[in-house]
Formats: structure tokens, C-alpha cells, sequence
């Protein structure tokens, strides 16, 4: 019955009926950006042909409605995400913009010299750079929790990490490298014990199933559209209100004041205190639009799908000789990554890419964690709700040529 929901879930991204080299295209990057289904694409179409208008400026009925369908994204992903209120969601550009918001209006005006930030081993470059910048600033220090060799955060070393200095604990809720999925609100609690403040990189984990904000109980989280079925260019900073209302503007402009006088400028309430000019309107209307994609087919039916993927594929996979996975969690993202031993993973990569199969091979901008495993990069196909059993196959008929022709 999956298999059935799933194929036409499938026919809704037309990105698949095309070839590449004269070959199917096979899609394993969804890690990177998922492919778009036609709602979403349809949407924004509609938004630009019948309703473009700026928002927030009670103009005229256009502008009214453009304004509405803005704001009505603010109360979907309120809803999707478990926050309390619409005003604790800020309309940013991406995961990368939520955290350097985060790190500079919160980080800036919260820490001091000799405090610490708790990160990760497997962050992202996203989830590491803001934070040494600002700490560059202000004189603290980053600290990063260690992982096991499978791929799994080592507990026991981000409890020892946890001090009265830890101000900020900015962690993972999926790699997207390992696939590792953290316990989120596990790692809140310690950090709350502390009285740190916690920031969650949702990135990788609202593709996989229902996040609840309230139940995990951190103070930020953050997240892209376009790794949800979404548009390029947008994201989602959650806050919780109490926080959010003594954070100064990270970006000055229109909109987001109250009043500006030659002598100076009040500035208007959170979320609208933090989007400052133009905002991304269809970004908005995308994202609404891609959430709704989403809860038609339903979490625990996406949840079941994707595991079986990464079930099979990871199987597969491994009965290659040669073959290497990196990340074995037990609780983990639709996620493989994987080197041929004595190959170069961007070989490895160009192979599959001229079969069609579309995967990252590199270090994912993961730097800190390729030096903890001790390997340049890898190979990472990553698989989500368009995927079947015949593009594994066919993953696997790729890595298997692409070891006959390198080793
Ligand atoms: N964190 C994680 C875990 C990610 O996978 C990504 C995207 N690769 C990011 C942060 C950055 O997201 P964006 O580039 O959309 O800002």
C-alpha cells in the first residue's frame, strides 16, 4: 500500500521524467535541496501572476491580500512546529541566516568574555562559523561534544563539556553527513540545567517527522524551506516570545521599526523587529503550500517509507566489497554515506553522476567532522518521499561499475 502511495507521490515532481547523459535520471540529493513538487511550483506561479504585491503596507486589496497569505504562512508553521504563538516565528533566508541571526543579536548582547558555546562534532559549517565569529568578538570560546565512531553523539562527553560557563549549547537535530539523529530534548535538559540557552539546526530533521517546540523545549530552531519540498531562499527562526522580545534587530531597514527621526530610530515588535525590508512573500506562500504537501501524505507514512530506503539501500550497499558506510546510528535520517577504500569520493561521485544517479560526493561542509573520521569527504546519497527500490537498484549498479573502474 506504500509502494502504491508513494509511486504517486512520485508522478507530482516532474524533475523525474527527465534524462540526464541519455540516461534516467536517478535523484539522491535530497539531502542538499529536495526536488519540488507541482503544488508547490503551482503556488508560487499563482502568486506571481494574480497576487504580487508588497506586504505590510495596507496599501490597497492586492497588497491586503498578498499580506494575507504572508501572514497566514506564520500561523502554518506556527502550527507545524508546536510554537505557542505566530510572533515567535521570524522569516529568515535559510538555516544559515537563523543562526547568524541568533549568534549576533542574542550573542552579541548575552556573551562574555570566558563563556562557552557547546556545539557538535558533526555540525555543519552553518551551525559552527557563526558562533566562532561571534565569539571572535566577544572574547568566549567554542566547545565541541564528541561523537562515537558510529557515527552517534557521545553523551557522556557533552555532559563533561556542560559548566556554569556554557551560555549557548547550538546543536543538530540530523547530521547531514552520518544521518545521526540526537536526542533533542535530552540535550535541551542538560543544557538547560546549566542555564544555557539551546539552539536546535532543524535542517535536516523537519523532512523526517513532526517536530514539537514546545515539548523539546529549545529556546531556537531553525530550519530551511528548501530542504521541505520548498522554495529556495527562505527559512524559519523560532524563538520563544520571552527571548525574542529582548533581542535587539540584527538588520536595520524598513518595517521593522516603530519610529525614525533624524536623532534616531524605536523599533517595531518581534517577529517583525528582525525582517527588515522586502521580505521573500512567495517564500512564504511556497513554504505554506509545501507544508500542506506534507501533511496530505502524513509523517508516519513518510516515516516508514524512507526507513524502508534507508533500510534496503544501506543493505545493498553494503554487500559491496570495498565499501564503507560512515554513520550507523540506530536512530537515523534517511541518510547514507559511503567511500570505496583506495577511491577518491569525487571519482566515486562523477561515476554515478554519468549513470545518472545524482549524488554529494565532499565534505558537505563539514570540515571539523571529515578530520574527526580522518577522510577528505564521502559519497552521500540521501533518499526521500520520490525514491524507490529501483533507484537504489540502480544507486547500487553505479557504485558497483564505479569500483571496477577505480580499484
Ligand atoms: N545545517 C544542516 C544540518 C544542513 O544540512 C544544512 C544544509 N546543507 C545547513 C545547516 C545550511 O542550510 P542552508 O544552506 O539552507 O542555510
Amino acid at each position: 500500500a506504500l509502494d502504491k502511495i508513494f509511486a504517486d507521490v512520485r508522478g507530482e515532481f516532474p524533475a523525474l521524467t527527465q534524462k540526464v547523459y541519455g540516461k534516467d535520471l536517478i535523484y539522491l540529493d535530497s539531502a542538499a535541496t529536495t526536488l519540488k513538487p507541482v503544488s508547490v511550483v503551482n503556488r508560487i506561479s499563482h502568486f506571481y501572476s494574480f497576487e504580487t504585491s508588497n506586504v505590510h503596507r495596507g496599501a490597497h486589496y492586492l497588497g491586503d491580500v498578498a499580506t494575507g497569505f504572508f501572514e497566514s504562512s506564520r500561523h502554518r508553521v506556527a502550527q507545524f512546529i508546536g510554537a505557542r504563538q505566530q510572533e515567535e516565528v521570524v522569516f529568515v533566508r535559510g538555516t544559515t541566516e537563523g543562526i547568524n541571526l541568533v549568534a549576533h543579536s542574542w550573542g552579541l548582547t548575552n556573551l562574555q568574555k570566558g563563556d562557552e558555546i557547546l556545539v557538535t562534532e558533526m555540525e555543519h559549517h552553518g551551525n559552527i562559523v557563526p558562533w566562532q565569529i561571534v565569539a571572535e568578538k566577544v572574547g568566549a570560546k567554542v566547545l565541541f561534544a564528541a561523537i562515537h565512531d558510529n557515527g552517534e553523539l557521545n553523551v557522556e562527553d557533552f555532559k563533561s563539556k556542560l559548566s556554569s560557563k556554557t551560555k549557548m549549547v547550538a546543536f543538530t537535530a540530523s547530521s547531514n553527513v552520518l544521518g545521526t539523529n540526537t536526542d533533542m530534548p535530552l540535550l535541551t535538559k542538560l543544557a538547560h540545567d546549566v542555564g544555557a540557552k539551546v539552539l536546535i539546526d532543524g535542517a535536516q530533521i523537519v523532512s523526517q517527522g513532526k517536530v514539537d517546540v514546545q515539548a523539546i523545549d529549545c529556546d531556537f530552531f531553525v530550519f530551511s524551506a528548501h530542504k521541505l519540498f520548498g522554495p529556495f531562499g527562505f527559512g524559519i527562526l523560532y524563538g520563544k516570545k520571552e527571548i525574542l522580545d529582548h533581542m535587539p534587530p540584527y538588520q536595520g531597514g524598513g518595517a521593522m521599526i516603530s519610529k525614525v527621526t533624524t536623532e534616531g530610530t524605536t523599533f517595531n515588535d518581534v517577529p517583525i523587529r528582525f525582517e527588515a525590508g522586502t521580505p521573500h512573500v512567495e517564500g512564504a506562500v511556497g513554504l505554506h503550500a509545501a507544508i500542506d504537501f506534507i501533511e496530505k501524505i502524513g509523517f508516519d507514512k513518510i516515516h516508514a517509507y524512507e526507513m524502508d530506503l534507508l533500510k534496503v539501500a544501506t543493505e545493498k550497499l553494503s554487500a559491496i566489497p570495498d565499501l564503507k558506510i560512515f554513520g550507523t546510528a540506530a536512530n537515523k535520517g534517511p541518510i547514507v554515506s559511503f567511500n570505496l577504500k583506495g577511491a577518491h569520493h569525487s571519482d566515486v561521485g562523477q561515476i554515478l553522476d554519468r549513470e545518472g544517479v545524482a549524488v554529494r560526493a565532499g565534505n558537505h561542509c563539514t570540515q571539523p567532522l571529515m578530520a574527526r573520521l580522518g577522510i577528505p569527504g564521502t559519497v552521500r546519497a540521501s533518499f526521500s518521499v520520490y525514491n524507490n527500490h529501483d533507484d537504489i537498484d540502480a544507486l547500487v549498479k553505479a557504485v558497483v561499475k564505479a569500483r571496477e573502474m577505480l580499484l
